[in-house]
Order: C-alpha cells, then sequence, then structure tokens
C-alpha cells in the first residue's frame, strides 16, 4: 500500500493539533513501523533518516560537552568518525575493547551487536555495572538474535538501512529505548534537528520487519555453512563469524583481487540485504582493520551458488578442489 505522503494534516475541530499534523514530528508510516519495531525489541522505538541519523541524535541529546564517549574497536567506522568530528562541541572519543569492561571515565559506552566488520559481541554484564548511559547498536544481529534493552541497555540504535528493512531500498535509521523520558528527549532533538524518516522508507521498513525472521534464519543457516568451507579454504588466513546473522569477514592475501573477481556476489559497500555483497573494508577504515579483510553480506542465493562463486574469486574452481 502506497504510505500517506503528506507532510500536513489537518488540526482537530477544536483548532488543536492532532498526532499528525507536521511530518518533521511525526508521519503515519513511520508511526505504524515504530509500533512493529517496538513490539520486537520491547521498547519505543523512533526512526530517522539514516542509521547515522539515530546515533548523531543519541549523542546530541545524551552527550553534553565534555563528555567521554567510549566506542567499541572495530565497531562500525562512522561511529568513532561522527564522535571525533563532534571533538569541537568537546566530545572526547576513547576506543576500547568491547569483550572487557568500558573505560571507567566514559559518560556514554557506545558497543556493537556484533561489531561490524571485526564480529565480537559486548560484555553485557561488564556494561550492567557501569554508570554510562549505554548505547548498542544491534544492527548486525536485529531483535532476532539479541533483544538489547533485556540486557540492560539504556539505548538500542539501528542502521535500519541493513537487516530490518533488507532490500537495499530504504536509508533508515532507528532508536528503541524503554525508559519514557529518553525516548521523549530523543523525539525532542529529532524533531529540532529534523532528522526524522521518510514515509517511503518507513513503509519499506514495515513491509521487510514482516518477513525479517524468514531471512535472516535463512541467511544464518547459508552463513555457518560458508564459514566453515573458508575455514578449510588454504587461500583464507583467518574467519571470523560470531554463530548467527549472515555477515562473514575472513582475511585474504590480496582482499582487492578477490572482490573484484565475484560473479554472483556484488562487489559493493552495506549488508543486510537478499542479495550477497562483499568488499574490503580497508579502502574506508585505513589500518584499524586489516588489508585482506573482506565482509562478505550472505543474501538469499543457494548456499552451493555463492560457494562455487566465492571459490572461483579465491582463485580455485569447484572442478579442481573436487580433485
Ligand atoms: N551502524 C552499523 C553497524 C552500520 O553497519 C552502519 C552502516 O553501515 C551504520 C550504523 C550507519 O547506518 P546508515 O548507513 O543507515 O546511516
Amino acid at each position: 500500500m502506497e504510505p500517506d505522503r503528506s507532510t500536513i494534516w489537518p488540526y482537530e475541530g477544536d483548532g488543536e493539533p492532532g498526532r499528525f499534523y507536521y511530518s518533521r514530528n511525526d508521519h503515519p508510516a513511520g508511526a505504524a513501523a515504530e509500533a512493529e519495531l517496538g513490539r520486537l525489541e520491547g521498547g519505543e522505538a523512533l526512526l530517522y533518516a539514516s542509521g547515522m541519523g539515530a546515533i548523531a541524535t543519541t549523542l546530541l541529546a545524551f552527550g553534553g560537552a565534555g563528555a567521554t564517549v567510549a566506542v567499541a574497536d572495530g565497531a562500525y567506522y562512522g561511529t568513532g568518525k561522527l564522535v571525533r568530528l563532534l571533538a569541537d562541541w568537546q566530545l572526547e572519543l576513547v576506543e576500547f575493547d568491547q569483550t572487557q569492561a568500558p573505560p571507567e571515565e566514559a559518560q556514554i559506552v557506545i558497543v556493537e551487536a556484533p561489531a561490524n566488520p571485526v564480529l565480537t559481541m559486548p560484555d553485557f554484564e561488564a556494561l550492567r555495572s557501569h554508570p554510562a548511559l549505554v548505547v548498542c547498536d544491534a544492527t548486525l544481529a536485529t531483535p532476532v538474535y539479541l533483544r538489547a534493552l533485556d540486557e540492560g541497555v539504556d539505548v538500542v540504535v539501528h542502521s535500519a538501512t541493513k537487516y530490518l528493512t533488507g532490500h537495499h531500498n530504504a536509508l533508515l535509521g532507528a532508536t528503541v529505548t524503554r525508559d519514557p523520558e529518553k525516548t521523549a528527549r530523543l523525539r525532542e532533538f529529532r524533531t529540532s534537528a529534523g532528522i526524522p524518516s521518510a514515509p517511503d522508507a518507513a513503509a519499506a521498513l514495515l513491509a521487510g520487519l514482516a518477513d525479517l525472521e524468514e531471512r535472516i534464519r535463512r541467511q544464518t543457516a547459508t552463513a555457518t555453512d560458508l564459514a566453515g568451507r573458508l575455514e578449510a579454504h588454504p587461500a583464507v588466513e583467518r574467519v571470523r563469524y560470531p554463530g548467527f546473522g549472515g555477515v562473514i569477514s575472513f582475511d585474504v592475501a590480496d582482499a582487492r583481487a578477490v572482490e573484484t573477481a565475484t560473479r554472483l556476489i556484488v562487489n559493493a559497500t552495506s549488508l543486510g540485504a537478499v542479495t550477497s555483497t562483499m568488499e574490503s573494508r580497508h579502502r574506508w577504515e585505513g589500518d584499524r582493520i586489516p588489508a585482506g579483510l573482506l565482509r562478505l553480506s550472505v543474501g538469499l542465493e543457494e548456499p552451493d551458488e555463492i560457494w562455487a562463486d566465492l571459490d572461483q574469486a579465491l582463485g580455485r574452481t569447484a572442478h579442481q578442489q573436487n580433485l
């Protein structure tokens, strides 16, 4: 169904605004998708123009001048980049190993479950005893594998551009909280800074959530199979796979040669959709990750077809492997 793309709605009969009056504040397609995502996460969801929009709004809402923001090592590089850009606002970035306790001095801790692209998981127990506002980017886990609010996290963040929508057809972000005051503060900054979702993107999310579980469970089965085959491949130096989800990171001698040799797997950025994508992350992240690291996001293609493509790109044909 086409979403309502209006930017205004008439005031109620008494001349007062109703729930919907101006789309920067709230709109029906956004509200419907927020209700469904909130149900899946067990909290109150808000949508934004992008995942970075959700993270920027969280920092605006809770990171006062002088705040120390601890960000997990090997997490999405754009998050650390944004905190670094906010140095002029006196925000200080500290990176830390999220498998251990966060730095004591942090007022905001941002972890990622699992971290993109190094695929470590946060230590939720250590986070529960830290007084900081704890933000968990659960883009890769999705609520199918993790309800981070149940683990004690204050704000769950998603790039809904990825698994939640699932078709590379919408740029979208989300926060989910359980504390009404935090939700109200996020909503106020979202409206005031002008970072709401577009109605079409919100409608794509609602459609995507309907088959999220089916997609990601199948992607997990395929990724588990492929991670095992990659482990056994002589051209592969190291495989990182957390045991769930559709993202595998593996190291080879020449990542550029492998990523440009695939035929089925699209050599492109982003992840979490029904089409498999793979790229060397070094082009974006530089030396914070290994030069040979390839991030593969497994789609819904047949596992044997994905494997045949990987195998030929890695320089061994399926025929040679069977000899
Ligand atoms: N968080 C994670 C884990 C991501 O992978 C990304 C994008 O790749 C983002 C946040 C940013 O999301 P967006 O591109 O929707 O702004």
